[in-house]
């Protein structure tokens, strides 16, 4: 065998059982990015030796195949899969080919193109026959996939026969299942609680739930669908795509609302760019945007090649999740004084940025993800979330991995380690570790703070360190001939460090108050509190009682609160911030307004697209309006940005009206 023929071999049996573990048993051993490189290596392979090629391998069909726990069902019309396209070149690219072969066959018309989200769960055929449904198959090999009709009919979105007085005699639906994200994490919360390891990612719980022998263990699982293709019909025509997503969406199925339609490569770009600035805000995973021809006389001249439509294109979104080697699991202790473990990593590119750290929140965690230093980990990075570690690779380990513990003493201070069974966390039991008080140094200057910009982390421990600034209020005493002698400081950038800080004066007291690090105290309920008792000396005067009638904050907070005003050194530092400046009470125009929202409460809650937290807590005040963190009978409004989560199901139970952000945005136009 030459070289070539060996390492098509070999990369095809690789792909294979990647395969096999990924369709069949719904638990991939390796990252999607990993197995499409694969599958690329093995392409160019065959491309430069067709000697090499072989008619079965993974790139000429379909991957997947069918279980023998199911019924093996022709498709009536192939299902096929999608070329990619992984840049901008190789999408013009793919619009160049499109043309020349559409002139080649005599359609001089300029091709129209719809672009949709490539939805990331798995493929399901659904066959109608005179308006009903009669079955429900998974892509398997794309010839024929597994008879699942009895999940498929437990699906909510899915509809049982079509809303259409006189339905074709036949129509085939073709669409993706997938999860919901917030329904993912709730399941996974449901698992947690219930001691059962947790789900990796949706993609492949929304696989591996419709592909259960039991019905009723489909039912239970939070299943959705977006139709995205017809295949076979009889009884009714098509012209376009566009026109069969209109038919189908007017018939009662979901059509994902940000498709489109339109003309030119400029555009199509423009399209898919659109769907990746909102793939973060989406409620659901995608991994790319997919782009069809419209006409379907068009992808009838255009046909396939192997595997993939030559009419369609995958632009393919840089990968959240990557595989590679837990280095160490190293620990910090944050403000609060709890031990937050954290994975050293081979450094990894992830969506576009180079990670070497990841979170891996505490030991409880690590066990029940069973995670070792030196595994093959998988990494998630999804927005500006912290980079987390999902798993560790079970099937890569060699025997050398270690199991990991939580050292016995502080890591900062080397004092005694104390574990809270409420909330699994191990807590340094050293009020003045060292590391606690340059964590809450940093939390002091952070933007919600006392948003000091230009102080970052690196000078706080630096400044710690040289014994310049151990509490916040010492920050105030900095001079800039202080800075000078420090690394990559200069005349101009000292003199802006020491104005950042004076500026932070102006700062109102809620957050003044949040920066002081109360624990359990987040900024709305610094703010709360701030309006509620008007000045620090009013504060410290009240007791956990007083405390506790204050709307919105409950006795754990005010325990909290009233622990920390009762300790002399944090009263000395109130006094030390007071002395420097900084205000410890409300503002004239702080105290309560009254507006056309007075008496009526908020929690807004996921993001909103055209305004910060924040931005919408502001204007509430603004119309004397409450904005609070919890959800409760008492809540007026629940504001719902995108992947609003347990505070939203909450709000939906307790039956509280809940203001998507353009009902939001109205109910203030209307207000102001
Ligand atoms: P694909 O996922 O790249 O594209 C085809 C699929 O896209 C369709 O079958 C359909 O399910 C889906 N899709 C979503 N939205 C769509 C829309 N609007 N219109 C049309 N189709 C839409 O190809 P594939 O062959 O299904 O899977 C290959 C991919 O799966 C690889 O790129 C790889 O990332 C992943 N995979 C990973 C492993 C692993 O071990 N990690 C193993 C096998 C496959």
């Amino acid at each position: 065998m030459s070289d070539a023929t060996t390492r098509a071999v070999e990369l095809t049996e690789r792909l294979r059982a990647w395969d096999r573990a990924y369709y069949l048993e719904d638990a991939p051993v390796v990252d999607d990015a990993t197995y499409d490189a694969t599958l690329r290596e093995l392409r160019a392979l065959e491309a430069a030796h067709p000697e090499a090629a072989r008619p079965d391998s993974p790139t000429q069909r379909v991957a997947g195949g069918v279980s023998a726990r199911f019924t093996e069902t022709p498709h009536l019309l192939p299902m096929l899969s999608l070329a990619n396209a992984r840049d901008d070149d190789e999408l013009v690219a793919w619009d160049a080919r499109v043309r020349k072969l559409l002139l080649e066959a005599g359609i001089d018309d300029e091709p129209a193109y719809v672009v949709e989200p490539k939805i990331d769960g798995l493929a399901l055929s659904l066959v109608y026959r005179h308006g009903l449904l009669e079955r429900g198959v998974t892509r398997g090999n794309g010839e024929a996939g597994e008879d699942i009709t009895a999940n498929v009919r437990t699906i909510r979105s899915i509809p049982l026969s079509l809303d259409d007085p006189a339905p074709p005699a036949l129509v085939e639906v073709r669409g993706e299942v997938y999860i919901p994200l917030e329904a993912f994490r709730r399941l996974n919360e449901e698992r947690i609680d219930a001691g059962q390891p947790v789900y990796m990612n949706p993609r492949n719980t929304a696989a591996g739930s419709l592909r259960q022998l039991d019905p009723a263990i489909t039912a239970s699982r939070p299943l959705a669908f977006w139709c995205y293709a017809i295949g076979a019909v009889e009884g009714v025509a098509f012209g376009s795509q566009a026109e069969a997503l209109a038919w189908l969406e007017a018939r009662g199925f979901p059509v994902n609302p940000r498709i489109v339609r339109v003309t030119g490569i400029d555009a199509v770009q423009a399209a898919c760019r659109s769907i990746e600035r909102e793939r973060e805000r989406l409620p659901y995973d995608i991994d790319g945007a997919v782009v069809k021809v419209d006409d379907f006389r068009q992808q009838t001249a255009l046909g396939a090649v192997g595997r993939d439509p030559r009419w369609a294109v995958a632009y393919k979104f840089p990968p959240t999740t990557r595989t590679t080697r837990l280095l160490a699991i190293e620990v910090n202790v944050g403000r609060t004084g709890a031990l937050n473990p954290f994975a050293e990593l081979e450094a990894v590119e992830v969506g576009g940025v180079v990670v070497r750290h990841a979170t891996l929140h505490n030991e409880e965690d690590i066990r029940r993800k069973d995670i070792r230093v030196g595994d093959m980990v998988i990494v998630q990075r999804a927005g500006d979330v912290i980079p987390q570690v999902l798993g560790p690779v079970v099937e890569l380990r060699t025997g050398d991995e270690r199991e990991f513990s939580m050292p016995e003493q502080c890591p900062a201070c080397g004092e005694a380690i104390i574990k809270n069974e409420e909330d699994a966390k191990h807590f340094c039991v050293n009020p003045r570790c060292p590391s606690r008080d340059v964590e809450g140094i940093k939390h002091f200057v952070s933007r919600s703070a006392l948003d000091i910009d230009g102080v970052g982390d690196k000078l706080i421990e630096r400044l710690y360190e040289l014994e310049l600034v151990q509490r916040p209020s010492d920050l105030y005493r900095l001079r800039a001939d202080d800075l000078l002698p420090l690394e990559g400081f200069q005349e101009t950038s000292a003199r802006n460090v020491i104005a950042a800080i004076a500026a932070s004066r102006a700062r109102p007291f809620g957050n003044v108050l949040f920066g002081l690090g109360i624990p359990h105290v987040g900024l709305i309920i610094a703010q709360t509190i701030a309006r509620a008792f008007g000045s620090a000396d009013r504060l410290v005067a009240a007791g956990a009682d007083e405390i506790t009638q204050v709307d919105g904050v409950g006795p754990i907070i005010a325990e909290a609160v009233a622990a920390w005003c009762a300790d002399p050194e944090r009263q000395a530092e109130l006094a030390a911030l007071a002395a420097a400046g900084l205000r410890l009470e409300l503002a004239e125009d702080e105290r309560a307004v009254e507006g056309p929202l007075t008496g009526t409460t908020f929690v807004v809650t996921g993001t909103l697209s055209g305004l910060s937290r924040d931005e919408a807590h502001a204007a509430i005040e603004r119309l004397g309006g409450k904005p609070t963190s919890a959800v409760s009978k008492a809540t007026t409004y629940l504001v719902a940005g995108a992947k609003a989560g347990s505070k939203l199901a909450k709000a939906e139970q307790l039956g509280v009206e809940i203001l998507e952000e353009q009902a939001f945005l109205a109910l203030l136009a209307s207000a102001g």
